[in-house]
C-alpha cells in the first residue's frame, strides 16, 4: 500500500524546467539553529520567499518505496544568496521509511504516528535569521531572510542540512530530500493541490484511527477514498498484513 506514491512520482514534473542542484547531506556543513521561535523584523530582512502574496508551497510526503535512496538537498531556481525580493517558494520533502506492520484498522496507529512525526519536524528547525511562518490550512510556508543571513552567506544547501540533520532522528527515516523550489516556471498552484491531498489523506487516516463508522456510503470522507488506492483497504485490514506507506 503507497498511500502517497502517485504523488511522489509526479512531484518532478512541477519543479519547473532548469536543472536542480544536488548536495549530499553533510550535517557539518548545516546552518546554525536558533534553537528556538526567533522574530525577522522587516527593517532586517532582506527579503521574503513566498512575500507580497508570491506562493509559498510546503508539503511532506512518505513512501516506504525506493524514491528516495540517500540523503540530499535539491535546489531549483535561485539559492538564498543570489535573490533580491521576493519570489514564489516551494519546500517540498520526499521521506523513505521503514516499511510499518499492521493487519486492521487497529494498526492504523503507527502509520499515521510515523507521518505525524515526520510533519511535525518542521515546527522544531529554527535555522538562524530565516524565520519560517507555516499555515497548515493554506499550506503555506513563508520565510523571512535577514540581511545579516545573507551577508554571513546562507544557503539552501546549509539550511537543508539542518532539516535533514532533524529528521533523521526519528528512527522510521531512512533517508531525506529536501527540494527547494524558487524557480520562476515552476507549477505552485499545482504543488498546493498536492499538499491538499496529503493532508485530506493524513486526516482520513485520523478519523480511521478514531474509530469511525465503516458505512462507505454515507462517510463524509468517499471522495477521498475513492480517490487515493489504498485507504479503504487500510481501513478493513483487507487482504495484506503489511501496510507499506
Ligand atoms: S469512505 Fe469507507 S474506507 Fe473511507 S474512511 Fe469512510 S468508511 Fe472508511
Amino acid at each position: 500500500m503507497e498511500l502517497y506514491d502517485p504523488l511522489i512520482e509526479k512531484a518532478e514534473r512541477l519543479f519547473g524546467s532548469s536543472v536542480p542542484k544536488k548536495f549530499a547531506y553533510d550535517p557539518s556543513r548545516a546552518w546554525d539553529d536558533a534553537g528556538g521561535n526567533q522574530l525577522v523584523m522587516m527593517r532586517e530582512a532582506a527579503y521574503e520567499l513566498g512575500g507580497d502574496n508570491k506562493p509559498a508551497v510546503n508539503y511532506a510526503c512518505v513512501s516506504s518505496n525506493n524514491y528516495v535512496d540517500k540523503d540530499e538537498i535539491w535546489v531549483y531556481g535561485r539559492d538564498l544568496g543570489e535573490i533580491k525580493g521576493s519570489v514564489p517558494f516551494a519546500r517540498i520533502v520526499l521521506v523513505k521509511v521503514d516499511s510499518l506492520k499492521g493487519e486492521g484498522e487497529e494498526d492504523t496507529e503507527p502509520v499515521y504516528r510515523a507521518i505525524q512525526d515526520i510533519d511535525f519536524v518542521k515546527y522544531h528547525v529554527y535555522p538562524k535569521g530565516y524565520m519560517v511562518r507555516s499555515s497548515s490550512d493554506s499550506h503555506r510556508e513563508q520565510v523571512r531572510v535577514s540581511k545579516e543571513a545573507v551577508r554571513k552567506g546562507i544557503s539552501f544547501e546549509q539550511v537543508g542540512n539542518l532539516y535533514i540533520s532533524q529528521y533523521k532522528k526519528d528512527p522510521n527515516v531512512l533517508a531525506v530530500r529536501v527540494i527547494f523550489v524558487t524557480a520562476d516556471d515552476a507549477d505552485y498552484a499545482e504543488m498546493k493541490k498536492d499538499a491538499k491531498m496529503i493532508r485530506d489523506i493524513t486526516r482520513t487516516l485520523s478519523k480511521i484511527l478514531e474509530g469511525m463508522a465503516t458505512d462507505c456510503g454515507s462517510c463524509s470522507l468517499k471522495e477521498i477514498c475513492d480517490e487515493v488506492e489504498g485507504l479503504r483497504e487500510l481501513h478493513f485490514g483487507k487482504e495484506s498484513k503489511e501496510f507499506d506507506l
